[in-house]
């Protein structure tokens, strides 16, 4: 059993369970925790414990809380910090069919579900990008925030065959696990992660424009889910390199949680002049509880 199984398992523990674990453990055992855990919850079980009222509850699960109190390194870095990125990357490895797009992505939500608590898109609001890139049939994608390749994965999926992702990463260890997984899932020549951010001074927009054929009004997609504080001033990035057309869609995630305000607002105040926005209600990724926004934006080109 993984480390991050054996987190979600001890979730549904009673304390009675703990303790019979601990009277009947062989004393060399006290030393190993790993010999203390009981037999994996079937995954059925595992779920439904994990629910109330048919809601699941990310509170209820060790890795959900274990992000929430590693929040502040994740915001800096990108990673929890416990190892769950690489684990992923792994799980996917071993358990899902090499050149199998769907199977990969069935993988990742099943260790999202069942492992490791992780901030992909998921398969929920992941619906709604799917259906954003089927309308845009965009040629050339750009994605802000790779993570662990997920949401490239989904957007690979549903643009046409021909059609190109740029995805920038700020973490170089995260660009690599995404790396590994969009390999494993066939589809690498379809997709190039860049380690960088738009803001950092010019040089990945630099990358972005002389190795990846950005330039004006070349930009038919942006999927907007890293850092939310830069979501407004990337977009004016973006603007400003003249990379959108009339017609270019941009759809962003987590503006109601963690929260993009200054984004929200933008678009609220240009709607129906150079934007025009719908606004999707879904919930945090993985779970049914805590609610989520994601803004779809068509550009309608004049200023910004
Ligand atoms: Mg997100």
């Amino acid at each position: 059993m993984t480390t991050s199984a054996r987190e979600e398992t001890a979730t549904n523990r009673t304390s009675a369970q703990h303790h019979e674990l601990l009277r009947s453990a062989p004393e060399a055992s006290l030393q190993s925790p790993v010999r203390l855990q009981p037999a994996r919850v079937p995954r059925h079980r595992a779920r439904a414990l994990l629910e109330i009222g048919g809601r699941r509850v990310p509170f209820m699960r060790w890795s959900f809380i274990r992000l929430l109190l590693s929040m502040r390194r994740l915001m800096r870095v990108w990673q929890v910090g416990d190892g769950r990125e690489e684990r992923l990357a792994d799980h996917v490895v071993q358990n899902a069919r090499e050149g199998d797009l769907d199977d990969v992505i069935r993988a990742i939500d099943e260790y999202c579900y069942e492992r490791s608590y992780m901030i992909n898109v998921g398969d929920e609001k992941g619906a709604i990008l799917d259906e954003a890139v089927r309308r845009a049939r965009p040629s050339q994608v750009l994605e802000l925030g790779t993570y662990c390749g997920y949401s490239a994965l989904r957007i690979c999926r549903a643009m046409p065959d021909d059609a190109r992702v740029v995805s920038i990463e700020f973490n170089a260890a995260n660009a690599l696990i995404a790396h590994r997984i969009l390999e494993h899932a066939g589809i690498i020549d379809r997709v190039a992660v860049l380690v960088g951010t738009l803001g950092d001074g010019g040089r990945t927009i630099a990358t972005l424009e002389a190795e990846h054929g950005l330039a004006a009004g070349s930009l038919d997609f942006v999927f907007i889910d890293h850092d939310k504080n830069v979501y407004l001033s990337d977009l004016e990035l973006i603007l400003g390199q003249g990379w959108l057309h009339p017609g270019s869609v941009v759809i962003a995630d987590n503006v109601k949680f963690p929260g993009a305000p200054e984004y929200r607002a933008y678009l609220k105040e240009r709607q129906d002049q150079s934007w025009r926005t719908v606004e999707h209600e879904a919930h945090l990724e993985y779970q049914t509880l805590i609610k989520d926004l994601m803004l779809e934006s068509d550009y309608l080109g004049g200023p910004a």
